[in-house]
């Protein structure tokens, strides 16, 4: 089977050549393999990748596709499909570093434009919604009458109306899992954060951290109201807008308390980069049910290159994600993968180890957003990656289911 090259013109208008042969990058370049290409899913965006030339020929043979002027395409994938390879392109000296997205490797099938990647969950509460009318702000609108002085809501109407996030519109929808962000504050600097970049970083963060701390009765009173409108609904400590839940630890400690003091419905989840076991251990100690915690990577020195912790290292985290566990609390990764580093040899045996040795429920494959050779730059070149399919497979061998949500327990 051949695997023509999609290319875009300075336009950003998408060319389909079939006699070209595209070439991916998996930490090597290569061909891909037909397990590894599925159908361009819905909801599928194709992106131009400015002032990069698509890699074609052989992997012995590789060269820039065209006399100049073409770009590489990357596609974002919808939630619920994992990543497996990356665009092969040559980069311009000049060329600028590319926005936080996951740029997927595509090729073409019997005309028709096909991924490198694999469907890992249904999610079928994060299907994208429909609206009718201006049904959200009606439910924006409503919702804040009742409560006009939260901060927590003002946040949440925020993220909902300029981000579209479904855990904060579900405070609005009155269902599902809602969203608490509390803390502004951070211990890590990813490369990748998407609510604070410094400065001098090369791309934006797409979003804008929350400024203020939420208090405890601010916190209280949205996961009350939630969980008396829906007993079944998840209440989440820990959002994309904010900094790091831990930070706040005493504030989430005495809310959890006041929220189970007045109701035992739902369950009360954080998502955290677990840098503070003890911290983490005085929540579960006042009711904590469930808990994400988000890692790059099982090898202490790839960890630090992409978080560059402050005051924490991996062993921390491994130490949180242990403590969850041997409570019995609801765990789950947040597995920030990247094809060429979360399959590589030594990443998948230290991760294998580790899932082995701990009950992690499941492990939550998300692609990392970040340009791919800032990300290289960071963690080094990859020396034997096996592919992301027998990532994946390692994980369920090691007893982990593999999706991508929490999904509510009925
Ligand atoms: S742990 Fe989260 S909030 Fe902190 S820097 Fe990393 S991505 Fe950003």
């Amino acid at each position: 089977m051949s695997y023509g090259l999609p290319y875009a013109d300075r336009r950003g208008r998408i060319f389909f050549d079939e006699q070209a042969r595209a070439l991916a990058e998996g930490g090597v370049l290569r061909e891909p393999r037909r397990e590894e290409l599925i159908p361009l899913p819905a909801g599928s965006v194709a992106a131009m990748l400015p002032e990069r030339a698509p890699l074609v020929g052989t992997v012995a043979h590789p060269r820039p596709y065209g006399k100049g002027g073409y770009a590489a395409v990357g596609v974002l994938l919808p939630s619920g499909y994992t990543r497996l390879l990356l665009p092969a392109y040559r980069a311009a000296a000049a060329a600028p570093a590319l926005p936080l997205f996951g740029y997927t490797f595509a090729c073409v099938v019997d005309d028709e434009l096909y991924v490198a990647a694999a469907k890992t969950d249904e999610g079928e509460t994060w299907k994208p919604r429909f609206f009718e009318g201006d049904e959200l702000e009606t439910a924006i609108e409503q919702r804040i009458e009742i409560d006009p002085e939260n901060g927590v809501l003002g946040q949440v109407a925020l993220c909902s109306r300029e981000y579209g996030c479904f855990t904060a519109q579900n405070v609005f929808f009155e269902c599902g899992e809602a969203a608490i962000p509390v803390s502004p504050a951070c211990n890590a600097r990813c490369l990748g954060c998407i609510s604070q970049q410094e400065p001098d970083s090369p791309f934006p963060s797409p979003q804008t951290r929350i400024s203020r701390a939420a208090d405890v009765d601010e916190i209280v009173r949205v996961a009350l109201h939630h969980l008396a409108k829906d007993p079944g609904a998840v209440v989440s400590f820990g959002q994309g807008c904010e900094g790091e839940p831990l930070m706040r630890y005493r504030t989430i400690v005495a809310a959890i308390r006041e929220i189970r003091a007045q109701t035992a419905a739902g369950t009360l989840n954080l998502n955290t980069n677990g840098s503070l076991p003890e911290k983490l251990q005085e929540m579960i100690d006042a009711g904590l049910q469930a808990v994400r915690v988000s890692l790059n990577s099982f090898r202490p020195e790839v960890y630090a290159a992409y978080y560059r912790p402050d005051r924490y290292g991996l062993s921390d985290v491994l130490d949180s994600i242990r403590r969850a566990c041997t409570a019995g609390l609801r765990v789950s990764l947040n597995l920030l993968t990247f094809p060429g580093v979360t399959d590589e040899d030594a990443e998948l045996d230290a991760m294998e180890r580790f899932l082995r040795e701990v009950h992690v429920e499941m492990v939550q494959t998300r692609t990392l957003n970040i340009d791919p050779a800032v990300y290289r730059q960071a963690v080094g070149a990859p020396l034997a990656p096996r592919g992301m399919l027998e990532a994946l497979a390692r994980i369920r061998a090691a007893g982990s289911l593999v999706g991508n949500f929490t999904h509510q327990v009925l």
